[in-house]
């Protein structure tokens, strides 16, 4: 959405007959929600969120923010991108190893900035979410709402939530990831599709010798692979994903760790024991999956975030890998 274009047109509508969109309501506060919710409000939309979550928890793992992103970042809120440097890490290097933790090539990451004028950042999803909801005043944040649907006509939008609380939006905006109830409602496409890939992932503090302070490494095996960020502050996360025709879902935190580490049975020590010490209630299983993309992805009062879901599908994630080696 070109969102200044939208904005002047909405203007002009203004002066000429009743106002189009004043109220906007956004269902989700994960990092695209937040996002969109900041630029809206400094183009001097009312903006709601309603998320789900009863609070913020330090949940997520690590991502990897490339230039692109920074610069969209930049352009809605000036500044932010040196909190996220400072809450983050700044990538100098990436480092191509091998499932023995040996290293095959090393190259530098500052071609970034000298071409697009951002570097490569990796940082906590929690910490992101927390830097893009304090750009918000938090009575515009409405935690502990589950949106289960919505009906609109000509003048506005109702939106429902779980517990019996309805609230009127002249604009919705779906920002509830892979599974969300809005694109349900407005598009009902069913569930995502399974990509014959699981992931296992976490953030740890811990000091570690298998990452130098600024190094970004990814370990490839055979239909596998992992990548070790550094996200400031002591804190690493570990991102495993391997090819799995079956979608087994574990049991319970020990099952999720046990899995894990029997799929990294032949890998070697260093690596073996990241993931041996790493609580297991802190690793976080998931299915990856993806949407086929939609020819329209909105009606009337409401919006859909994504044409197409989660970077993690293997065509983008292949261009991630393709990206920084
Ligand atoms: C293993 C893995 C690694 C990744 N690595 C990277 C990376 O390195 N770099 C990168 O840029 N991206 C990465 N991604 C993708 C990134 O995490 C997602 O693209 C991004 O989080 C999507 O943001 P979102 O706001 O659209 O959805 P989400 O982050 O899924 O947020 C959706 C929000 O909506 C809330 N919600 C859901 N349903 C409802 C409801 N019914 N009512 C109210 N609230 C609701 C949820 O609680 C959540 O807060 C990775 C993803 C995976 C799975």
């Amino acid at each position: 959405m070109n969102l200044h274009a939208s904005a002047e047109k909405n203007t002009q509508i203004e002066k000429s007959s009743q106002p189009l969109i004043e109220k906007v309501a956004i269902i989700g506060a994960g990092l695209g929600g937040l996002a969109v919710a900041v630029a809206l409000r400094k183009l001097g939309y009312d903006v709601q969120i309603y998320e789900k979550a009863r609070d913020f928890r330090p949940i997520g793992g690590g991502l990897g923010l490339f230039p692109n992103g920074l610069n969209f970042l930049d352009a809605i809120e000036p500044g932010i991108v040196e909190t996220i440097k400072n809450l983050g890490c700044e990538i100098q290097t990436s480092v191509l190893k091998n499932t023995q933790g040996e290293t095959i090539r090393t190259n530098p990451a500052s071609r970034y900035g000298d071409k697009y004028g951002q570097p490569l950042i990796t940082v906590w999803w929690w910490h992101l979410q927390q830097i893009l909801a304090s750009k918000l005043p938090s009575e515009s944040i409405h935690l502990n709402h589950r949106c289960i649907g919505f009906e609109q006509d000509e003048r506005n939008v109702f939106i429902y939530f779980e517990h019996g609380e309805k609230v009127c939006a002249d604009l919705l905006i779906g920002a509830d990831g892979i599974n969300s109830a809005v694109r349900g409602a407005l598009i009902g496409d069913g569930k995502p599709r399974y990509l014959k890939s699981m992931s296992w992932r976490t953030v740890i503090k811990c000091h570690q010798e298998l990452l130098n302070p600024g190094e970004l490494t990814f370990v490839k095996g055979n239909q596998e692979f992992m990548f070790l960020l550094n996200l400031g502050d002591d804190y690493i996360s570990w991102v495993y994903r391997k090819f799995f025709p079956d979608c087994i879902v574990s049991q319970d935190a020990g099952e999720v760790k046990s899995q894990v580490l029997s799929q990294l049975a032949d890998w070697g020590e260093s690596l073996r024991s990241l993931v041996e010490a790493t609580p297991a209630e802190r690793i976080q299983e998931g299915i990856i999956c993806d949407r086929l993309p939609l020819k329209s992805w909105s009606k009337g009062r409401v919006r859909e975030l994504h044409k197409k879901n989660d970077p993690m599908t293997s065509r983008v994630s292949q261009k991630f890998q393709q990206t920084i080696f």
